[in-house]
């Protein structure tokens, strides 16, 4: 007899986006002429930088020809982008990695979420709260034991340290979903009581491309001692509109190392690599040859312009709301824009007035945690003439 993994009972279903999607359903087939503006997606819209299509043509024709075709790429990635990567990413930092420490993956979910495989399953594990569901998804599927942090506005948003000592610890900054940030100084104190307490810092850093604020760091590793206890997960879903495309990375210091049972010392980058070369067959070449484009100087120039696109319409979305009184964090150097619903409605009560009154789609904060309740999460992934319309329609709602 088949026995389930029954951790998994632990999750309950993905209930958050797919309740979005059901009420707009409902909504739209009651109103079949009412246009709904979504600013609640995380999916890009922008297409793919000229660089990087360019890229991927000239790799798709290498693929046509027996003398140049490529078969089964390197588990953790090809030598020309993990190269681009470490000089671009890092030592233009001042960060001095090592090529052996970059893992090319397939994206920042699937490594979030399999990291857990290297860790043991009776590490205690903290999470922000709200936080990316992944996190405490995964954990609770692989019988983990998980505490949050609340990330509040009475804290800035960045977490209290827990009242026990804890194994493992996420931080995702710029954070998704409030859209806010850590200070050098902020980031410090996690990492050395990362170190004090022995720990391991998984530091989410998907968004590190829309921090303009030189104040906030874009690595763990720009602080003193990230090297021995902070794994980076980094992305090009965001920063390059690669959500349909797939492609990341995850930094995994060799100084990491974790211990046994019996008390044995373990590397950390080691254990990642066997997962890796077991698990994982690599990202395609035509698409880490478009990934190594980014890093061409149009290619820069042409991903910096999305990026500012973006950001102005987190501007326009922000200053609207500000306008009209509503209390807004984040937004700035992420492109993700968190509010506080107005009066006690909750997180669910305003999406329904905001779907029912204005036909603008956003997502409900409890559904990133309980300490998202009361929140309400815009994102500015979208096109501007909407992100325009919904905000004069929010404008004459709310007058
Ligand atoms: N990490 C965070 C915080 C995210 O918000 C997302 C996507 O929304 C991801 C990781 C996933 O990135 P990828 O597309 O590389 O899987």
């Amino acid at each position: 007899m088949v026995k389930v993994n029954e951790y998994y009972a632990r999750v309950g279903n993905n209930y958050l986006f797919s309740e979005v999607a059901r009420r707009v359903r409902e909504y739209k087939a009651a109103r079949p002429a009412a246009r709904v503006i979504s600013l609640g997606i995380g999916d890009v819209t922008r297409p793919i930088a000229p660089a990087v299509i360019e890229a991927i043509h000239a790799a798709t024709n290498e693929m046509a020809s027996a003398d140049t075709m490529r078969g089964y790429p390197p588990e953790a990635g090809y030598d020309f982008l993990v190269e681009a990567i470490l000089e671009h990413d890092f030592r233009a930092r001042g960060v001095h990695l090592s090529p052996d420490e970059i893992f090319v993956s397939d994206g920042a979910k699937s490594d979030t979420g399999n990291i857990g495989d290297i860790l043991g399953t009776g590490n205690l594990v903290a999470i922000t709260d709200p936080a990316y569901p992944v996190y405490v998804d995964t954990n609770l599927m692989a019988g983990r034991q998980v505490e949050l942090l609340p990330c509040l506005p009475g804290n800035g948003f960045c977490p209290s340290f827990p009242g026990r000592p804890v194994d493992v610890i996420y931080l995702c900054y710029p954070n998704n979903p409030t859209g806010t940030t850590l200070t050098r100084e902020q980031l410090k104190k996690w990492v050395d009581y990362a170190i004090e307490h022995q720990s391991l810092i998984l530091f989410d850093a998907a968004y590190e491309a829309f921090v303009s604020d030189p104040a906030v760091p874009r690595s763990i590793y720009e602080i003193e001692g990230a090297r021995r206890v902070a794994i980076e997960f980094r992305s090009f879903s965001k920063t390059a509109g690669f959500t349909g495309l797939r492609c990341a990375y995850t930094v995994v210091p060799r100084d990491l190392t974790a211990t046994t049972s019996t008390g044995e010392t373990v590397s950390l980058n080691a254990t990642w690599r066997r997962r890796q070369a077991t698990k994982f067959n690599g990202t395609a070449y035509i698409i880490q040859r478009g990934a190594a484009a980014i890093y061409t100087p149009e290619g820069q120039r042409q991903t910096r312009e999305t990026i500012d696109y973006y950001m102005q319409n987190a501007r326009i979305i922000k200053e609207c709301l500000e306008r009209l009184n509503l209390t807004v964090h984040g937004g700035a150097n992420a492109p993700y824009l968190w509010v506080k619903t107005p009066g006690e409605l909750s997180s669910w009560e305003f999406f329904d007035r905001l779907l029912n009154e204005a036909q603008v789609v956003g997502t409900p904060g409890s559904g990133f945690g309980k300490a998202g309740e009361g929140f309400f999460r815009f994102t500015a992934f979208g096109k501007r003439e909407e992100v325009i319309e919904a905000a004069e329609r929010l404008e004459t709602l709310f007058r």
